[in-house]
């Protein structure tokens, strides 16, 4: 469970939390949680030209005091403030290596501002500059929802053998439940190692909450059956599966999924081998199992990132991730002649991380500069004990 310093403190908590994911943003339609609030703050106006030197003057008056950490879908106004770039994981070790920064500015969202909290000092304080950047993926797979799947697996007579293994994108909660119940975490890159290690210890995986990663990694990389795996879907009574469909899995995949990966289709790989001949089709492993069956090359950011800076010139290619990253990246290379095109013909950016934009930043730096800590994320301790069991077991991993 988090805590944050904002409205969300102020609402009735009485409302009971929905357990729909994608809750409309600005409707305080989920007071537990920090999406669907107003900045608490006076934020300045996008129209301001003098944005870009507010923020530059403010974290200069900061100084060593504040580090700015950028996930690769943020946009190209926030990301040039940042000191360091790179997916979650990554970012949340470059904090935990910057014991001395009081402040740690996470352009990125709710749950690697948590997953930082965690790794940080308790000297050190976590900031998002917009409450309202989540994470549809993890908002998938809340505490009460994992429980209950858990009773199922209990009452199948199967929560013994059932190691859980949880995506680094999943909130604090569900990372300290994975920890308590023997199991770790997992991030894009290492999730077959992950895997490995829980088929160690178990018999059978509960991954959550995102099933392409799980059904990619098992499927893909470990030579398992789609038939090896069952989707666990919380909205339905047991999952929506028999007593006998649980004890036959090997993998009982958590029914979640990335909003923007989920979006690239079989037709967006079709399309674009018709209209770039020779074009390298690159997909991260969140995206859809046919899509991922049908790519040349899969991996994490990190891996997309380093495939094409080893990119011969001349080459072409497609690749399925975030539309910010892509743009960066096709400007970035286009001096190499690497053509790199986004894979589906439409928009497909991030809306929960593109909710941190220019104003928030400035509005976020400033108030640190004149001594005001904002949008403060705190990990309750025992649910950052467990949470730190599981990543713990993870950085343990080959
Ligand atoms: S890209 Fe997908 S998994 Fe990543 S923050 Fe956005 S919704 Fe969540």
């Amino acid at each position: 469970m988090t805590t944050a310093q904002s409205p969300a403190d102020r609402v009735n908590l009485d409302v009971q939390p929905t357990p729909l994911a994608l809750l409309l943003l600005g409707r305080e339609a989920d007071p537990k949680s920090e999406r669907g609030v107003d900045c608490p703050g006076d934020l300045p106006s996008p129209s301001d030209p003098g944005l870009v030197e507010r923020a530059r003057a403010a974290k200069e008056k900061l100084g060593e005091k504040v580090f700015v950490l950028g996930h690769h879908y943020q946009r190209d106004e926030v990301i040039q403030f940042a000191d360091v770039t790179g997916d979650s994981f990554k970012l949340a070790r470059d904090a935990a290596a910057r014991p001395d920064a009081e402040y740690i500015v996470f352009c990125g969202v709710h749950f690697m501002a948590e997953s930082a909290d965690i790794l940080t000092t308790d000297d050190q304080k976590v900031v998002l500059p917009d409450l309202a950047a989540g994470c549809s993926m993890a908002d998938m797979a809340t505490a009460e929802q994992v429980a209950e799947c858990w009773d199922v697996l209990t009452d199948a007579g199967i929560a013994e053998q059932v190691v859980p293994v949880s995506y680094m994108n999943s909130s604090a909660d569900i990372k300290a439940f994975t920890g308590k119940h023997g199991g770790t975490i997992c991030t894009s890159s290492n999730a077959k190692v992950a895997l490995e290690w829980a088929f160690e210890q178990g018999e059978k995986v509960l991954f959550l909450p995102d099933q392409h990663l799980g059904r990619n990694t098992a499927v893909r990389d470990m030579g398992f059956s789609l038939d090896d795996c069952v989707v666990y879907n919380p909205h339905k009574p047991n999952g929506g599966l028999s007593a006998e469909q649980l004890r036959d899995a090997k993998m009982i995949l958590w029914r979640g999924h990335c909003s923007v990966h989920g979006r690239f289709s079989l037709e967006s790989v079709e399309d674009v081998r018709a209209r770039i001949p020779g074009v390298n089709v690159l997909v991260h492993p969140e995206c859809k199992h046919e899509v991922v069956a049908a790519a040349d090359h899969v991996g994490s950011t990190e891996h997309i990132i380093k495939t094409l800076e080893a990119a011969p010139a001349g080459s072409k290619w497609a690749i399925g991730t975030e539309l910010n990253l892509v743009r960066r990246l096709a400007n970035r290379f286009a001096a190499e002649d690497k053509e790199i095109v986004f894979l589906d013909k439409t928009v497909c950016f991030c809306s929960t991380m593109n909710r941190i934009d220019l104003p928030h930043l400035v509005w976020t730096l400033e108030s640190l500069a004149e001594g005001t800590l904002v949008n403060q994320i705190q990990v309750d301790r025992e649910t950052e004990q467990f949470a730190k069991l599981a990543l713990e077991r993870m950085l343990a991993l080959a």
